[in-house]
C-alpha cells in the first residue's frame, strides 16, 4: 500500500460498501460480507459502527481529545480529568483510545469496529468495554468472533492489554491485507508525517513536538505492541 494509502491521506485503495453503510478494502469487505451472513445463520446481526476514516477525522478525534474537548478516558473507559495532566501524559492517555492521526489502522481499510444491530441501536453504540462484557449488549457478538472471526481471516490486534492500545473486543482486522500494511506503517514513516502535517494549519497534530520527541517510545508501545492473529487463521483467507 502506498505511504499516502497507508497513512489516510487518499482513499483510492478503498471502496465504498452499501451493505455495510461504510468504505473499506475490497478485500476485507468480501470477507466481512461472508462473515456477516454466517452470523446472520446464528441470529446474530453484525453491523460496522466504524470502517474506513481518513486522516482528517482521524486528526479531528485526536486534536478535540487534545484541547479537550472530547473526553479522555482511563484504562477501564472512566473519563478522567485531563487538564492536570502534562502534554506527554495526555498524549499516552489519548494514544490508549484513539490512534494519531496517520497510524490509526482504520486508514487502511482492513480495520473496522463492529457490533451486533439485533441488541443495540446505532445511535446508542459507545464502543465501552462493559458493551462487550458476557452480560453485555454485545456479549453474544463477541463470543460467536472468538469462535468464527478466524475462518474468515479475521483477528482482533488490541485483543489483551499489551500497555499500549486498551483491548478493543469490538475492533477487527482482516490478517490477508492488515499484516502488510503493519510491517509498511514504519516510525520513519511516521516521522516524515508528522514533519511535513507540522508545517500546514489545517493537517497540524496537536502534541506534534512532544509526539516527535519520544516517537520511536510511542511507536514500540502504541503500534508496535498488538496482538499477532493466530497460526491457523484462514488459511483458506490466506
Ligand atoms: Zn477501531
Amino acid at each position: 500500500m502506498d505511504p499516502f494509502a497507508l497513512t489516510g491521506r487518499t482513499g483510492d485503495h478503498v471502496i465504498d460498501v452499501s451493505e455495510l453503510g461504510c468504505r473499506l478494502h475490497a478485500r476485507a469487505a468480501e470477507a466481512l460480507l461472508h462473515m456477516r451472513e454466517a452470523a446472520a445463520e446464528e441470529g446474530i446481526d453484525l453491523r460496522v459502527a466504524s470502517g474506513w476514516r481518513d486522516f482528517s477525522r482521524q486528526r479531528s478525534i485526536w486534536n478535540a481529545k487534545y484541547r479537550l474537548e472530547r473526553p479522555l478516558r482511563n484504562s477501564i473507559g472512566e473519563i478522567i480529568d485531563g487538564s492536570t495532566l502534562s502534554p506527554l501524559a495526555k498524549i499516552e492517555a489519548i494514544s490508549r483510545w484513539s490512534a494519531m492521526p496517520g497510524a490509526s489502522r482504520h486508514h487502511w481499510g482492513t480495520d473496522c469496529d463492529v457490533y451486533d444491530r439485533d441488541r443495540l441501536e446505532p445511535d446508542a453504540v459507545q464502543l465501552l468495554p462493559e458493551e462487550y462484557a458476557p452480560d453485555g449488549p454485545c456479549g453474544r457478538l463477541h463470543a460467536w468472533l472468538q469462535r468464527r472471526m478466524h475462518d474468515f481471516g479475521f483477528y482482533q490486534p488490541y485483543r489483551t492489554d499489551r500497555g499500549g492500545v486498551c483491548p478493543e473486543p469490538w475492533h477487527i482486522s482482516y490478517a490477508p491485507v492488515a499484516l502488510d500494511c503493519e510491517r509498511e506503517l514504519t516510525a520513519e514513516l511516521l516521522a516524515q508525517l508528522l514533519d511535513e502535517t507540522s508545517h500546514y494549519d489545517h493537517l497540524r497534530i496537536e502534541g506534534y513536538a512532544p509526539l516527535r520527541a519520544h516517537l520511536d517510545e510511542w511507536y514500540r508501545r502504541f503500534i508496535g505492541a498488538v496482538d499477532s492473529p493466530p497460526q491457523t487463521l484462514g488459511s483458506s483467507a490466506l
